[in-house]
């Protein structure tokens, strides 16, 4: 049985103390729930506080992007080993927000995610079609090629801990969640590929989880789907009252 995840992206919200006085009112809430990983992905400079703030707690912190090397004349850059080196255990790749403003290729989500397993990273591998290209039928060739392209060269010994994160472009941040037999559909399609890929036995352990528009009172329904294990959430986990309601309807 694949254990349910829930995770925050913060994105470019929450300084180091608004995200300490965040997890100060969240990690209460949520302290009792030991059927589902918590994850939080806050900006690169809050990351340490985050860290700090959750260890020895249900809740695991994660970098929103790292460099595939590990180190180099990478202006901006952070590395997988500095990542490690902070105690980081997750880290969000590939998210559409970083393919479009920060031009991240399909080649460069495969070097990373292969770098974050080499480092021992969990990694998630967010993928999703545009409107335009679900309003075209293309939805299916989208996802299969996101997720061979990602999965390139990875082994199926090392897969285990990969998260891919189905994120319809066009339900992020605009209030339209994909209905979820669209979403179940999606899912089915990435784990066929993960299959072709890796293997039968290797795609039933990576856990597929749903982004876009999550809320409280959408959670249930997604999460009704035996094809979706989880959320990652953006807007809706800003506020700790909300993401742990996110978490108890899951
Ligand atoms: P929203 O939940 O704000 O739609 O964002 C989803 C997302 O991009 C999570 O990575």
């Amino acid at each position: 049985m694949r254990k349910p995840l829930i995770a925050a992206n913060w994105k470019m919200y929450k300084t180091p103390a608004e995200s300490v006085a965040f997890l100060h009112e969240f990690l209460p809430l949520v302290c009792n729930i030991d059927d589902i990983d918590i994850a939080i992905y806050p900006t690169m400079s809050s990351l340490a506080s985050v860290i700090g703030a959750v260890q020895g707690t249900n809740v695991s912190a994660g970098a929103q992007t790292m460099h595939w090397l590990n180190e180099g004349p990478y202006t901006g850059q952070t590395s997988p080993t500095m990542l490690a080196s902070i105690n980081c255990d997750h880290v969000l790749l590939g998210h559409s927000e970083r393919r479009i403003y920060a031009h991240e290729t399909d080649d460069m989500v495969n070097w990373k995610l292969r770098a974050a397993l080499a480092q021992g990273l969990i990694p998630m591998v967010c993928v999703g079609e545009t409107h335009d290209k679900r309003e075209s039928g293309l939805t299916e060739a989208v996802l299969r090629w996101q997720i061979s392209c990602a999965l390139n060269s990875v082994k199926p010994e090392e897969a285990e801990p990969i998260v891919i994160a189905y994120e319809p472009v066009w339900a992020i941040g605009t209030g339209s969640v994909a209905k979820p037999d669209q979403v179940s559909e999606a899912h089915r399609i990435i784990r066929r590929e993960v299959a072709a890929r890796l293997g039968e036995q290797c795609s039933e352990m990576v856990r597929i989880i749903y982004g876009g528009s999550v809320k409280p009172d959408n959670i249930a329904g997604i999460m009704e789907q035996p094809e979706i294990d989880g959320a990652l959430v953006g807007g809706a986990s800003l506020n700790p009252q909300t993401f742990a309601a996110i978490i108890q309807n899951a």
